[in-house]
C-alpha cells in the first residue's frame, strides 16, 4: 500500500497539479485503470479570438445591448489563466476591444507567471449584465455597454477600453464620496495595507502603466482603484 501511494505521489508531482483544475472541455472519460483518479493536469489558457457565437448569445442583451454604437467585430473573448485567493489555478473569460486585447493578454500571462492573486475573472453577463453585481462579487471584467456610474456619460468600459480589478477591494469612489460597490466600504481607506490592494507599489499597477493604461487611482476628483483604461 505504501509503495502504491508514493506511485500516486510521483503521478500527482509529475502532473505538475496544484489542486482543483477546470474539467477537460470534451472527450470521453479515460478508461478507469486505476482505482485512484489522478486530476488532469492544469493547462494555462491566454487565447485571443472574435466573440464566438455562443458567447455573443449571453451578452446580447445584458452586456451588449440591441442599441450598442460598438460593432462586435471590434470586440475580443479572451480565455485567461489566473491564481485564484485561495492559490488555486483557473481560467477565466473576458471581452475586451481588439485595440487592448493583446495587452491584457500580455499582462494577464505575467501576472499568472508571477501567480498575481484574482477573486474571479467571469464576464459581467453571468452577473445578468449588472456592474454592481459583478463589483460585490470581487470579480475582475472589462467589457461592458454602460455609463459612468450616477451620470449619463458612456464609460471606457463601452467600448471595452477599460478593465476593473479585484473591484471589492479596489473601489471606485465618486466625487461625493459615495463606495461602489458599498460592500467594499472598508477598503475605501487606503492608508494602511492590506491583501489585493492596488497602489503604486502593485504588479498589476506596474503591467498596466507600461503598457499604457492610466490608473483610476490617480484621479483627483473621484478614485477609482479598481480601473485601468487605455486612451485611445
Ligand atoms: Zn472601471
Amino acid at each position: 500500500m505504501r509503495f502504491r501511494g508514493a506511485i500516486l505521489a510521483l503521478l500527482a508531482l509529475a502532473s505538475g497539479c496544484r489542486g482543483r483544475s477546470v474539467p477537460a472541455a470534451s472527450g470521453p472519460p479515460a478508461a478507469e485503470t486505476v482505482e485512484t483518479v489522478v486530476p488532469a493536469p492544469f493547462v494555462p489558457e491566454f487565447s485571443v479570438q472574435a466573440i464566438p457565437p455562443e458567447v455573443e448569445a449571453r451578452m446580447l442583451g445584458r452586456s451588449y445591448p440591441a442599441q450598442a454604437a460598438i460593432p462586435l467585430s471590434e470586440l475580443r473573448y479572451l480565455r485567461l489563466s489566473y491564481y485564484d485567493f485561495e492559490g488555486e489555478q483557473q481560467t477565466g473569460e473576458l471581452v475586451c476591444n481588439a485595440a487592448i486585447a493583446e495587452d491584457l493578454r500580455d499582462i494577464f500571462s505575467v501576472l499568472y507567471e508571477a501567480r498575481y492573486p484574482i477573486c474571479s475573472i467571469r464576464l459581467v453577463d453571468d452577473f445578468d449584465g449588472s456592474d454592481d453585481a459583478s463589483m460585490a462579487a470581487d470579480n475582475t471584467s472589462c467589457f461592458n455597454y454602460r455609463t459612468v456610474p450616477g451620470q449619463k456619460k458612456l464609460s471606457n468600459h463601452a467600448r471595452g477600453l477599460a478593465i476593473d480589478i479585484n473591484p471589492l477591494e479596489n473601489p471606485y469612489i465618486d466625487r461625493s464620496g459615495r463606495v461602489r460597490p458599498p460592500e467594499g466600504e472598508a477598503y475605501a481607506d487606503r492608508s494602511g495595507d492590506f491583501p489585493h490592494k492596488i497602489d503604486r507599489t502593485d504588479l498589476c499597477y506596474r503591467l498596466f502603466r507600461e503598457h499604457g493604461f492610466n490608473w483610476g487611482g490617480a484621479w483627483r476628483s473621484m478614485k477609482d482603484y479598481q480601473h485601468f483604461e487605455k486612451p485611445l
